[in-house]
């Protein structure tokens, strides 16, 4: 289980997040949404130890993040940036290895070449295993990392648009592998994503930041509502939850003097 309590942060004087309460069980699928700025990126570097709070507290599976080594803390959550370069050239197989490095002592077993190769498979990233990490495009680039995380074997996931550049069939791929790590496996998943309706469609629960705070925590139908799009995004749109399938149609961006 994560646990955030009153968490604070800023960036020298500039708070960017402030009062987040959040606590995200076992195998529970959490999407993180909100516009550009309002603060996604961060809360999950802070939840993931990259940036140090200014107050509040960050416990995972009730222990205190500040008591949590980085090895340790590297088994229990899988971090998926946006985007990474390396200064050196990695191979991809040895991208996905670097996934299992906390587990590692005396070396690479059996079991942790099964572990990379599953994950390649899983992720469609079979054929690349010999490719420069460098010289793939971005969607590719893109499933790489999620391999590294998923090779961590990690109870929870955090990702940072996970499905920024990749195509229609990798994103919903993506997805459903994820979905299922988290049902299965039960490993809490949270991801940020601008695209509303893979949000609504992969999480049991929506977050939904304005400005650095939660303007709304609940079931999808409840936070992507008209009004909240209209709050939050500034934007008039048109949603619509029947039948089973969500739909939201963004009709037009509101002149200053109307929000
Ligand atoms: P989001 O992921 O929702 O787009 P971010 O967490 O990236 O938002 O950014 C939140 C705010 O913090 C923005 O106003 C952004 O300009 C600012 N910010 C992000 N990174 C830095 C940084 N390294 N130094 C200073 N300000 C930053």
């Amino acid at each position: 289980m994560i646990e955030v309590k009153g968490l604070y942060f800023s960036y020298k004087r500039k708070e960017v997040l402030s009062s987040i309460d959040i606590k995200v069980q076992d195998g529970e699928i959490v999407s993180i949404i909100g516009p550009n700025g309002s603060g996604k990126t961060t809360l999950l570097r802070c939840i993931n130890k990259i940036l140090k709070l200014k107050k509040g507290e960050i416990l995972i599976g009730g222990q205190g993040l500040e008591h949590i080594s980085l090895r340790k803390l590297s088994t229990l959550l899988g971090y998926v940036p946006q985007r990474e370069t390396t200064s050196f050239p990695f191979t991809v197989f040895e991208i996905v290895l670097m996934g299992r490095r906390p587990y590692i002592t005396w070396g690479v077993t059996e079991y942790d070449i099964e572990v990379v190769y599953e994950t390649l498979r899983m992720l469609d990233l079979d054929s690349f295993s010999n490719r420069f990490f460098d010289e793939l495009s971005g969607g590719e680039r893109q499933r790489v990392l999620i391999a590294r995380a998923f090779a961590q074997q990690p109870k929870a996931l955090l990702l940072d648009e996970p499905t920024n550049s990749l195509d229609l069939k990798h994103q919903l791929e993506v997805f459903d592998i994820i979905r299922d790590i988290g049902k299965k496996k039960g490993v809490s998943i949270i991801y940020a994503i601008h695209d509303l309706h893979l949000a609504a469609r992969f999480s049991e629960r929506v977050i939904m930041l304005k400005n650095g705070r939660i303007f709304a925590d609940g079931a999808p139908e409840s936070v992507i509502t008209a009004g909240n799009i209209r709050d939050v995004y500034g934007v008039e749109a048109y949603t619509d939850s029947n039948g089973g399938s969500f739909h939201i149609v963004p009709l037009r961006a509101l002149k200053k003097e109307e929000r």
